[in-house]
C-alpha cells in the first residue's frame, strides 16, 4: 500500500494534564506511534504541564513506561522510544494560579504550530484558556483540544463554549470524540458518498431500520460513584452514539470539509424527534459471583442512574421519516462490542416463495472488536435439490484487507492529534452541535428525573434488560445478537 499521509508542520504541542491517565494511556502512546511511523516533523515538540512537581528527565521516565505499559511490544522498539522521549519537555503548573506561566510562555515557540491539550477537568477550561492569553502564550491561530465530558446538560455547555469563546474563536477549538477518530467511521462516509451502490437505498424507501450498539464487558469498578452523576445517557448516548447517528443520516455534504460535514451533522440532531419515555429502557446490572452489582459500585443503593440504555429514535425529514434508528450502550454486558447496523427492506415480491433462508440485506460496520465492514447478502445454497437460499457475509475485515499494514492504521487519538497540527476540524463537534445534542437529551434526562424512574436489573453478561428486547418485538423486529 503506498502511504499518502499529508505532511505535518513542525508544532509545539502542550498537554496540560499531561501526567494523567488520559495522557499516559491513549494520547503519549498515540503520539509516539506516530513517531515510530515516521510522520512526526523534524522539530516537533511535546510539553508535558501538570501539577506534578518534576523535572523533564523525570516526565521522560514516566512516558517511556507509559508506552511500555500501553503500546503493545509488536508496535514499539526501545530505540525508537528513546529517540521519542527526547521531544518532551515537562512544566509543573498551576492551572488556578500564576506558577509555572511564565515559564512556559518562555518555553513556546513563535514560528510554529503551537497547540495546548486540556486533558484536565471541565472545570479547569476557563482558567487555562484565561492564562494562556494573559502571558501571551496561545495566539490567533493557536489550537485548542478539549476533552469529553463537554457539559452534563445545555447550560453548562453552553457556560463551556462561553468560557473558551471568551479567548478563542470556534475555528480553534476542537472538541474531542474519539469515536470520530475511528478507522470504521470514517470509512462509514467513504462508503456512503465514494461508491454509487448505496446513496440510492440510503432512505426509508429502503431501509426499514437502522441499530446503533456500543456494548461493553467491563462495569464501571472503581469510577463508580463519579459514574453515578452521569449515566450510559450522558457518557454515551449524547455523545459517541450521537455522532455515529449523525453520520449514518446525515445528507451528503457539498464537499468533505469542516463546517460541510458539520451542518449537515448538526441538521440531522435538529430533526430528531423528542423521544416518549415508552420507547426508552434504562437498566442497572446486578451483582453476582463475578462481581457485585451496579448500586454497589457506585456506593448509592438507591441510584436512579442507569448504565444501560436502549431507546428508538426517529428522524423528522424527507429521507428517514419512518426508518426508527435503535441506539444500545451499556456496561458489563455479554460481549464488547460496537457497531452499526443498516437493516434494509426485503424485495417487494419474493420469486422464490416463502423459502427459508432469506433475512434481507443487513450492512454492518463494526466499530470493535475486528474494525470492519460486513454486508449480508442472499445466495442459492450450492448443490441439487431445487432452488433453497441462505446467507453470505460479503466480509471485509480491515485487518486482513490491509495485511502486514493493518498494523499501522492509527489509532483515533494519534489520528485526531494529528488533525489537530494539520488543522483539520471535520473529525471534530462545533459548539452548536454540542448544544443540539445536549438540547435534545436534556428533556429525556429530566423527564425520568422528574419521575424518579429506576431503572432495570439485568444480569452481568446478557444483553440487558429483557424491556430492551420488547423495544424492538413490539415493533415486530430484533436486535442484532451481541456476540461472544
Ligand atoms: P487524571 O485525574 O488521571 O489526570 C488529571 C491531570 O490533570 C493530572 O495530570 C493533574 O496533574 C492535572 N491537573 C489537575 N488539576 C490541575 C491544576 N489545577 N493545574 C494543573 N494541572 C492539574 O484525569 P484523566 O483520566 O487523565 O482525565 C483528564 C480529562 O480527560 C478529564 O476531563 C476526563 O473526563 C477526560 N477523559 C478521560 C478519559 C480517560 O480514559 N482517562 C477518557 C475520556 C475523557
Amino acid at each position: 500500500m503506498v502511504s499518502r499521509v499529508i505532511p505535518v508542520d513542525e508544532f509545539d504541542l502542550v498537554i496540560f494534564g499531561g501526567t494523567g491517565d488520559l495522557a499516559r494511556r491513549k494520547i503519549l502512546p498515540g503520539l509516539y506511534r506516530r513517531f515510530r511511523s515516521g510522520q512526526m516533523p523534524e522539530g516537533a515538540r511535546i510539553i508535558g504541564a501538570a501539577r506534578a512537581d518534576q523535572d523533564s528527565a523525570a516526565y521522560r521516565k514516566m512516558i517511556q513506561d507509559a508506552i511500555e505499559e500501553f503500546v503493545p511490544e509488536k508496535s514499539r522498539d526501545s530505540e525508537s522510544i528513546a529517540e521519542f522521549i527526547k521531544l518532551l519537555e515537562y512544566i509543573p503548573i498551576d492551572a488556578t494560579g500564576e506558577g509555572g506561566w511564565k515559564e512556559l510562555a518562555a518555553m513556546v515557540r513563535k514560528e510554529v504550530v503551537k497547540a495546548f491539550y486540556f486533558s484536565v477537568g471541565p472545570s479547569l477550561f476557563g482558567d487555562l484558556a484565561e492564562r494562556l492569553h494573559k502571558y501571551g502564550i496561545a495566539d490567533d491561530q493557536s489550537r485548542l483540544v478539549v476533552e469529553k465530558p463537554f457539559g452534563r446538560d445545555l447550560d453548562s455547555a453552553k457556560a463551556l463554549n462561553a468560557v473558551l469563546a471568551q479567548h478563542f474563536d470556534e475555528s480553534q477549538i476542537y472538541r474531542i470524540d474519539h469515536y470520530l477518530g475511528k478507522e470504521t467511521v470514517q470509512n462509514l462516509m467513504a462508503v456512503r458518498f465514494g461508491n454509487i451502490l448505496f446513496e440510492p437505498l440510503w432512505n426509508s424507501q429502503y431501509v426499514d431500520h437502522i441499530q446503533i450498539t456500543a456494548a461493553e464487558t467491563v462495569a464501571v469498578g472503581s469510577r463508580g460513584a463519579y459514574y453515578d452523576k452521569s449515566g450510559a445517557m450522558r457518557d454515551m448516548v449524547q455523545n459517541h452514539l450521537m455522532q455515529l447517528l449523525c453520520l449514518i443520516a446525515m445528507e451528503p455534504p457539498n464537499e468533505f470539509e469542516p463546517d460541510a460535514v458539520r451542518d449537515e451533522k448538526l441538521k440531522v440532531i435538529r430533526a430528531l424527534d423528542p423521544v416518549a419515555q415508552s420507547d426508552i429502557v434504562r437498566g442497572q446490572y446486578s451483582g453476582n459471583a463475578d462481581g457485585p452489582s451496579y448500586v454497589e459500585e457506585a456506593e448509592n443503593p438507591d441510584s436512579k442512574t442507569e448504565c444501560f440504555v436502549a431507546m428508538k429514535v426517529n428522524i423528522s425529514n424527507w429521507r428517514w421519516k419512518g426508518t426508527p434508528i435503535y441506539l444500545r450502550t451499556g456496561k458489563r454486558l455479554r460481549a464488547r462490542e460496537s457497531e452499526i447496523a443498516v437493516v434494509f427492506k426485503d424485495p417487494p415480491h419474493s420469486i422464490f416463495g416463502e423459502q427459508d433462508g432469506r433475512r434481507g440485506n443487513v450492512l454492518v460496520i463494526r466499530l470493535q472488536p475486528n474494525e470492519g465492514m460486513n454486508l449480508r447478502v442472499t445466495i442459492k445454497e450450492p448443490g441439487p435439490g431445487g432452488m433453497r437460499l441462505m446467507e453470505v457475509p460479503l466480509d471485509m475485515s480491515f485487518a486482513e484487507a490491509l495485511g502486514p499494514d493493518a498494523e499501522d492504521v492509527p489509532d483515533a487519538y494519534e489520528r485526531l492529534i494529528m488533525d489537530v497540527i494539520r488543522g483539520n476540524q471535520t473529525l471534530f463537534m462545533r459548539g452548536d452541535e454540542v448544544e443540539a445534542a445536549w438540547a435534545w437529551t436534556d428533556p429525556i434526562i429530566k423527564g425520568w428525573t422528574e419521575r424518579g424512574d429506576k431503572p432495570k436489573l439485568y444480569d452481568p453478561g446478557s444483553s440487558g434488560p429483557e424491556d430492551a428486547l420488547m423495544l424492538l418485538h413490539k415493533d415486530g423486529r430484533r436486535w442484532r445478537e451481541i456476540k461472544v
